[in-house]
């Protein structure tokens, strides 16, 4: 019996229509509205998702407000213990929610198994919340006077996630927000809504008391009514540029913290000194992995001439031999996540002909296993993009990697700098004074050097720069710690006879 087929425990594929989860069970609330999920390799609507109104919203905050003085003063120890029983639990139980991922988003297993496995390195961070959000204590600042700081929740905290990562994304904050002590209100991509029912679930078998994860489904409806709910404490967002943009002004005039993860279009510059087998490698690995929907996903090759050529049929050699078909049949790529989106990211074939560059692999013809009407396109490469094209310019967010052609490094790096996202890039070179230069002059939050997709490791935090990042604490690692708690100074003094008298004087240590 396949994956697919297997009853799960929590029957996530089983459901016709996915529900919210609020106070530890499945809710349907008052919405009418719904939502198709696909499975996007059969291009079938799976399921229907419940499209949340804001009063169904309000019910999930309610919900998560009760819940958070309990678990806010439940003791670091205990909080902890809920985390490293979800950890034991979503690492046994991997292969299931990769069923899922599979089914809705259409990644191949091998690349949701990649996808939960990076979640899970957050989960193992949480499990250590104690001692990554522990106060600081400076004895005798002044004579008898000793200060020292502690942090605690902020309360209920809101998460918007995309479509394309709907486990990893999720993993990215909640553990840390509720090992931290808050309680969360995740409203995930209507794309692909089952995975977030999953996780919560696997958070109650985990211990979590009910009310502390709450999952709403929905639209701009249900992310209005959180970006403006008054118990709201905090936003996590994770989606495109623009949405992230409004995000971020519309919980900020709401007197939110924020923090909103934008779109991407990630360069890898090629030195002439690369080894062109080892970069042809990574460039395929991570221009088509995912069908090229990741934030972190190359999907643009600045090529510092004379090596263009020789890469290109490199890297078309590889694309030659890559698979495409439905994800539980061990093909190398799945399809794309709606017939909308194929048909725009296909349309920038069309753009890139017009606008003069060469369509060196076109995906339009791809054959496919699987069904008809699954939301196929192909890996596909263009030569000699001109920066002005929308091509280029444009987050296509498919598996379409571009070849711009340049001179020299400065002026590949000019060109990476002029691009207005900054989320990853990564530079291919044997030239360790180079790589120095580039991680010091590049402005972009997420540098590889020869790795394709730096996606820091856990103890470490995510974020872009420039159109690709708003707000000021990245998501998971240190600064998710401070974006969930909120710090207290305390300046103590146990009185004795000499510290009487009267003086109106500001304070001063002594
Ligand atoms: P999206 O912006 O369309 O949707 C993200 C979330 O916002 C979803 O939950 C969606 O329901 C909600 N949303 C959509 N339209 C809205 C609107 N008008 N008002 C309010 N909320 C709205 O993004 P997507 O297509 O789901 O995901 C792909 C995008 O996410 C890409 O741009 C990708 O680069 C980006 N992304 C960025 C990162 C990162 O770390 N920077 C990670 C993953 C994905």
């Amino acid at each position: 019996m396949s994956i697919l087929e297997r009853e799960t425990p929590r029957g996530a594929l089983a459901e016709k229509t996915v529900e919210h989860w609020v106070g530890g069970a499945s809710y349907a609330g008052e919405s009418t509205r719904t939502g198709p999920v696909y499975n996007p390799a059969t291009g079938v609507v799976a399921r229907e998702v419940r499209l949340a109104t804001s009063a169904d919203v309000d019910a999930a905050v309610q919900t998560a407000k009760a819940a958070f003085p309990g678990w806010a003063d439940t003791s670091w120890a205990k909080r902890q213990q809920v985390m490293f029983a979800f950890r034991e639990l979503l690492n046994a139980r991997k292969d299931e929610v990769a069923a899922i991922l599979t089914a809705e988003h259409g990644k191949v297993t091998s690349d949701a198994l990649g996808e939960v496995a990076r979640g899970l390195e957050v989960v193992e961070f949480a499990c250590a919340m104690s001692s990554h959000a522990k106060g600081e204590f400076s004895e005798n600042v002044s004579t008898g006077v000793d200060v020292y700081s502690l942090r605690q929740p902020v309360g209920v905290v809101g998460i918007i996630s995309p479509f394309n990562f709907p486990a990893m994304v999720p993993l990215w904050f909640f553990p840390i927000a509720i090992a931290a002590g808050n309680t969360v209100v995740l409203k995930p991509s209507e794309k692909d809504p089952s995975a977030a029912n999953w996780l919560a679930q696997l958070m109650k078998e985990a211990g979590l008391p009910d009310g502390v994860l709450n999952v709403v489904h929905g639209d701009k409806e249900a992310v209005d009514a959180l970006l403006t709910h008054p118990d709201v404490a905090s936003i996590s967002f994770v989606g495109s540029t623009p949405i992230a943009r409004y995000i971020y002004e519309t919980a900020s005039k709401n007197g939110k913290r924020v923090q909103a993860l934008g779109g991407a279009k990630n360069h890898m510059l090629v030195l002439p000194d690369a080894d062109l087998d080892l970069t042809a490698d990574a460039a395929v690995n991570a221009g088509f992995g995912s069908a090229g929907e990741r934030c972190m996903a190359i999907s643009v090759v600045v090529a510092v001439e004379p090596v263009a050529d020789e890469l290109i049929a490199k890297i078309s050699e590889r694309m030659s031999g890559l698979t495409v078909g439905d994800g539980t049949r061990g093909c190398d790529m799945g399809p794309l996540i709606t017939k909308e989106h194929r048909d725009k990211v296909a349309g920038y074939l069309d753009v890139a002909q017009q606008d003069g560059a060469t369509v060196v692999v076109d995906g339009r013809g791809v054959h496919a296993d699987g069904a008809a009407d699954g939301f196929w396109l192909g890996p596909t490469l263009i030569d000699k993009v001109s920066t002005s094209s929308k091509v280029y310019q444009d987050e296509i967010f498919g598996p379409v990697l571009s070849i711009v052609r340049v001179s020299s490094y400065d002026e590949g790096l000019e060109l990476i700098n002029a691009s207005r996202y900054g989320n990853g890039t990564a530079i291919f070179t044997n030239d360790g004074g180079a790589a120095k230069r580039f991680q010091r002059e590049v402005q972009v939050g997420m540098i590889g050097i020869n790795v394709p997709i730096p996606v820091p490791v856990g103890h470490f935090s995510f974020g872009g720069w420039k159109d690709s990042f708003f707000g000021s604490a990245k998501a998971y690692g240190p600064e998710a710690v401070n974006f969930f708690t909120r710090e207290k100074a305390i300046t103590s003094r146990w009185l004795d006879p000499s510290h009487g008298g009267i003086n109106l004087g500001f304070p001063q240590h002594e």
